[in-house]
């Protein structure tokens, strides 16, 4: 897919571009067009057979169908899937499936970035770097990719953006990819199964609540004092944690939402029992809830995870100062698709293929991507 494409993706095109390239056509053409699109699990032109086929012509020679390439898929022995995608410039981005609770049904866990620039210490995905931003098509198309390969394409009915990336350092492309996987009138998931992780950015967040969506929001918090996070999140620098708490009790008022607290626990760093009292106190008043994450280890990570019991005990430790608090249970391990676990790029190029780094420095201490611990 080397090369400028020539036609754009269609996902991401506009009512306006769609009706001109139905032009001629009854107006209920275009409902049937993003129904087929966004609806069923047609994985080309040719099988949107509720079109009549001049029009499936006229759409293929404007458009692209899927702005991704597959290169490679892999299967975790607990039912999680994880898709290696190229875009057209070689960009390698994955997508994570993974089995819900309700038989069949699915969560899709999205990148919203070729790698990341914001540099945590504790992520494969950092170490890469930030190749570039997704378009919203690129977005879009990981998850209508899984849906329309489902045996029930229905049941995959959430949508987090927690793979590669930080998707409020791309917010016209999230945007756009999230008010059309919540849009009635195209993949139509409720706002409420579409979750935005975030390392803490807090103009991102109020862009955010400008949206008039009920997104998710969890913010990725890992440390109660702005010293330590700088260390794990060194953007956590340019937005200290009063900002931060500013701007998600800001989204927590405009949607009515609880907010969510991703918290990776890290062995001997952030996992005391003190740290679990000034968390609660740092939360204190907040409509949140609070996601303990098992640290992910991976090549040259320089972390360790807590031991469960620790874990537990910092997890009882907010419960008893009535913080609502879960374990998040980690998926696909042995396929390196859970969290943090991502590292695409160097899958696909080989190691040592980092490329610029847009985020604020502190990377100095990390060892070299691909190396052994
Ligand atoms: N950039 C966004 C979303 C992608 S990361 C963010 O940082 O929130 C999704 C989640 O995975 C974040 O909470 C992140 O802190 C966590 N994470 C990153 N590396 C991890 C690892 N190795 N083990 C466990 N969780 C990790
Ligand atoms: Fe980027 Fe999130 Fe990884 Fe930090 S944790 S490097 S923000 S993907």
């Amino acid at each position: 897919m080397r090369g400028q494409p020539d036609r754009p993706p269609i996902s991401e095109a506009s009512p306006d571009r769609l009706c001109a390239a139905l032009d001629g056509q009854p107006t209920y053409r275009a409902d049937q067009l993003r129904q087929a699109l966004f609806r069923t699990s047609a994985t080309g032109f040719d099988q949107m057979l509720t079109l009549p086929a001049e029009t499936r012509a006229a759409l293929d020679q404007q458009f692209r169908f899927e702005s991704l390439r597959l290169l490679r898929a892999q299967r975790s022995t607990d039912g999680t899937r994880k898709a290696l995608f190229h875009t057209w410039d070689g960009a390698a981005v994955e997508t994570v499936r993974m089995p819900t609770e309700r038989p069949g049904a699915a969560t899709v866990c999205l990148s919203s970035q070729a790698g990341c620039g914001m540099g945590c210490t504790f992520c494969a995905t950092g170490a890469l770097g930030l190749t570039r931003n997704l378009t919203a098509a690129e977005i879009l198309d990981q998850f209508l990719y899984v849906r329309r390969r489902a045996s029930r394409p229905a049941a995959v009915d959430r949508a987090v953006f927690m793979g590669m990336g930080e998707p409020l350092a791309n917010l016209p492309a999230l945007e756009t990819a999230a008010a059309r996987l919540a849009g009635a009138a195209y993949v139509g998931l409720s706002a409420r199964r579409v979750t935005v992780s975030t390392v803490g950015l807090p103009a991102g967040i109020d862009a955010m609540a400008s949206w008039g969506l009920p997104l998710g929001l969890a913010v990725s918090l890992h440390a109660p004092d702005d010293g330590l996070r700088a260390t794990l999140a060194p953007i956590a620098r340019r937005f200290p944690l009063p900002a931060l708490m500013e701007a998600s009790r800001r989204y927590q008022q405009a949607v009515r939402r609880r907010v969510t607290y991703e918290y990776t626990m890290l062995a001997g760093v952030n996992d005391a029992r003190a740290q679990a009292v000034d968390l609660a106190r740092l939360l204190r008043g907040q409509r949140c809830h609070v996601n303990l994450i098992p640290f992910n280890t991976y090549p040259g990570a320089i972390f360790r995870a807590s031991a469960r019991p620790r874990i537990r005990a910092f997890r009882d430790e907010l419960r008893q100062r009535g913080v609502p608090v879960t374990i998040r249970r980690t998926r696909g391990r042995d396929i390196s698709g859970a969290c943090g676990q991502l590292h695409a790029g160097m899958l696909a190029a080989g190691a040592g293929t980092r490329r610029s780094n847009g985020a604020a420095g502190g990377r100095a201490a990390r060892p070299a991507a691909g190396a052994r611990p």
